[in-house]
C-alpha cells in the first residue's frame, strides 16, 4: 500500500511536471471518450488505451455490465452514462470486456454463487444473453467467444437508453466494442456489421 501511496503523491512530478496541465482541469473536463470495462485488476483502460487526465470517462464494474435503462430505477451506471452523453457529450463509447473474466465466467461455468447474493444478483442480467451458448463448460477458446457475446449484449443494453439512443440516432455518438486478452494484450475491436471481433 506504500508504494501506491508514494506514486500518488509523486503523480504530479512524474507524469505532467508543469503544473498548468492540471490547472486548467479546474475548469473543468471534456473527454471525448466514455470506456467501460471491467474492474479487473489487470485490465487498466489508461495504460491500455495511452490516454492522459481528462481525456477518458470512465464505468468500472464487475463484467463491465450495463444493465437494461429502465426508468424507476438508476444506478451508478445510468447515472453515469446520462452524464456521460447529455453533459459531458462524449463522442465514443467502448465497452471493453477481456478474457479470463470472472464475471462471464460465473455465468458460462454456471459457478454456485450462493456466498456471494450480490454479485450472483449482478450477474444474472448477463445470462440471457448468454443463454444460447450455455451447456458445456466453455474452454480458454470458447470462452472469449461468451465474452464477446457479452460485450455485443452490452451495446445492446445501451442502446436501450433514450440518451443514447438519440445520440446516436442524430450521429454525435459512436458505440465500440472491444475484447481485451489479459494474458497476450492483445485488443480485438467489434465490426458490428459483420459480427465479429478483428484485430484490425
Ligand atoms: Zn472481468
Amino acid at each position: 500500500m506504500k508504494r501506491l501511496l508514494d506514486n500518488a503523491r509523486n503523480f504530479r512530478h512524474r507524469v505532467a511536471p508543469e503544473s498548468e496541465t492540471f490547472r486548467r482541469f479546474a475548469a473543468g473536463q471534456t473527454p471525448g471518450t466514455l470506456f467501460i470495462s471491467c474492474s479487473d485488476s489487470r485490465v487498466i483502460p489508461a495504460l491500455i488505451t495511452g490516454a492522459v487526465p481528462g481525456e477518458v470517462f470512465e464505468i468500472r464494474n464487475a463484467g463491465n455490465i450495463i444493465t437494461p435503462f429502465d426508468p424507476d430505477h438508476s444506478c451508478a451506471e445510468s447515472a453515469t452514462i446520462e452524464y456521460g452523453v447529455e453533459v459531458l457529450k462524449v463522442k465514443d463509447i467502448v465497452v471493453c470486456g477481456h478474457s479470463h473474466c470472472g464475471a462471464v465466467g460465473a455465468v458460462a461455468n454456471d459457478s454456485d454463487l450462493t456466498s456471494l447474493p450480490s454479485v450472483a444478483q449482478w450477474v444474472s442480467s448477463c445470462r440471457p444473453a448468454l443463454a444460447p451458448m450455455l451447456g458445456t463448460p466453455p474452454d480458454d477458446l470458447t470462452f472469449s467467444k461468451y465474452v464477446q457475446r457479452h460485450v455485443v449484449a452490452q451495446l445492446e443494453n445501451l442502446r436501450t437508453y433514450p440518451k443514447v439512443r438519440a445520440a446516436v440516432d442524430e450521429g454525435r455518438l459512436n458505440l465500440h466494442g472491444w475484447y481485451y486478452r489479459v494474458d497476450t494484450a492483445e485488443v480485438l475491436e467489434l465490426d458490428e456489421l459483420n459480427g465479429v471481433f478483428n484485430r484490425n
